[in-house]
């Protein structure tokens, strides 16, 4: 199979294709157009000549599109489901029943959005303000491999919604539902030119397009490091920064441990720990530390490991040989930092035994459980971005909050307790963008959903996406 790219609503070849294989077999699952400058410069000329006229169409009409786009998506779950683990090794259970569901809702969830948008209004007594809020222009919306899909209609929808046209690039590593999604929303109805998806890698496709002087706005989410350097290379645009993480999950001893056990499992194994919210520095009270942690590492061990097409497996493989070797290299450092191994690690031919027929080469990685981790360690600083949990042991509320907050990142938390004014103070105290109490990661499509420090900057989410893809104007009436 032969991918292009979607640019003024045609295919659109390249010189080279770059390959995308199925992590999981090796098998190759499509030729990818790889694009360059000359890609870029069209898809961002198309999305420009297409704005004015996409801007103008009533908040109505592009509200009816974006729902149509959405029931297509529900139409063709099973298929975008499929093809999404294949690409990415995440498991049907979450690409079929979440990942994908969850994207027709971005569509259904902005149509309404756009026709409610509405201004502010500061009387004076010499003059009536009033704001307005135009959409921004020719977007650039970047996605990572781990849920693509989510991701890309999570940056798409509000876009468009808001009157935006918008260059989609996916990472290399994952391109295939993002490549529907453009076919899919021509066949909505949305016009030509409107959404345009260029594939390719970073360096080639990706800097060219955030640097290019016609796009308005960038909607990235990645890595910290690639960040930094798109806030470096790109200039003067409004940003939404979604980067990297490394969340607490508190446990205090008056928990209901039952629940934060099943939430802590969760919140580190699901989507093969390839999640930017994933509370990878369990942090649990020492009074019950040593009996949490044999618990953990039991469930951990019971965890299916293997084909991500099948509907029991909880842990696929890793998105590539690359990142495979890299949550690897993090698994031999925790003894080497003085951390117990519970369970997992990289002893790979015991474990290869268990995987199904066809996937020996595939990138599979078995969840690792670190006990007696410092919060100092490598692996309780760096994000792994793996099925690798760390377990710190704190003294007090006031040692939980220290080393809760001792990290570069801060992008999600988490805080058990049944103590309800030690759950306000902890939630308030701690660094990070988002605080669930009680909860795993619960996302409610209005909530502002980002990080701070070097998690990101800008949020998304309900009114908090008309930070990124709506400019407001100040209108100053002399009365
Ligand atoms: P990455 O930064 O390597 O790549 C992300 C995207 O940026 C890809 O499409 C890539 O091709 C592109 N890119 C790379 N270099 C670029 C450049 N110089 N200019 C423009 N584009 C460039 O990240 P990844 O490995 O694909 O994804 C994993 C990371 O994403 C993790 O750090 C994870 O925490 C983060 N993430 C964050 C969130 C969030 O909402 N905060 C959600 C999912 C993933």
């Amino acid at each position: 199979m032969r991918i292009d790219h979607l640019i003024d609503g045609r295919a659109v070849s390249s010189s080279d294709y770059f390959e995308t294989v199925n992590p999981a077999t090796q098998e190759l699952l499509a030729e990818v157009a790889r694009g360059g400058e000359a890609e870029v410069n069209a898809a961002v000329a198309a999305a420009k000549a297409a704005f004015p006229a996409w801007a103008a169409r009533p908040a109505t009409e592009r509200a009816a599109l974006m729902r149509k786009l959405g029931e297509l998506i529900t139409k063709h779950v099973p298929e975008l489901a499929q093809t999404e683990t294949k690409d990415t090794g995440q498991v049907i259970s979450q690409t079929g029943r979440q990942l994908v569901p969850r994207a027709a809702d971005n569509f259904h969830y902005f149509a309404e959005m756009c026709t409610r948008v509405d201004g502010h209004t500061y009387p004076t007594p010499t003059h009536l303000n009033y704001t307005l809020f135009h959409p921004v222009g020719v977007c650039a919306l970047i996605s990572p491999w781990n849920v693509p899909f989510m991701t890309a209609t999570w940056k798409t929808a509000p876009c468009l919604a808001f009157g935006n046209t918008a260059v989609l690039k996916m990472s290399e590593l994952s391109p295939l539902t993002a490549a529907r999604l453009g076919e899919l929303a021509l066949e909505a109805g949305i016009p030509a030119g409107v959404l345009n998806v260029v594939h390719g890698y970073g360096a080639e496709t990706g800097e060219p397009l955030v640097s290019h002087p016609d796009v308005r706005a960038i909607s990235f989410t990645g890595s910290t490091a690639t960040g930094n350097r798109i806030v470096k290379s790109a200039g003067l645009k409004k940003f939404s920064m979604e980067l990297g993480g490394k969340s607490p999950f508190v446990i205090f001893a008056d928990a209901d441990l039952d629940r934060a056990l099943d939430a802590a499992v969760f919140m580190i194994f699901s989507n093969n720990g390839e999640r930017c919210t994933a509370g990878s520095r369990i942090l649990v009270q020492k009074s019950i530390y040593a009996d949490f942690a044999a618990r953990f590492a039991e469930r951990a061990k019971r965890i299916t490991v293997g084909d991500p097409l099948a509907e029991q497996t909880l842990v696929g493989p890793m998105i590539s040989p690359g990142h495979l070797a890299k949550v690897r290299s993090y698994i031999e450092l925790g003894p080497k930092e003085g951390a117990t191994l519970l369970c997992g690690g990289i002893d790979r031919p015991s474990y290869a035994a268990q995987l199904p027929a066809g996937m020996d080469k595939g990138n599979f990685v078995w969840p690792t459980v670190f006990a007696d981790v410092d919060n100092r360690m490598r692996i309780a600083q760096d994000e792994i971005f793996g099925p690798v949990a760390c377990l710190i042991p704190f003294e007090d509320e006031a040692d939980a909050v220290r080393i809760a907050n001792d990290i570069a990142y801060g992008l999600s938390s988490y805080v058990w307790t049944e103590n309800i004014g030690k759950a306000h103070r902890v939630a308030a105290s701690i660094e990070a963008g988002m605080c669930f109490v009680n909860s795993q990661n619960v996302r409610d499509l209005r909530q502002p959903f980002g990080g701070t420090k070097a998690s990101g900057t800008g949020r998304e989410g309900g009114t908090w996406s008309y930070e990124v893809f709506l400019e407001p104007k100040n209108v100053a009436v002399s009365m």
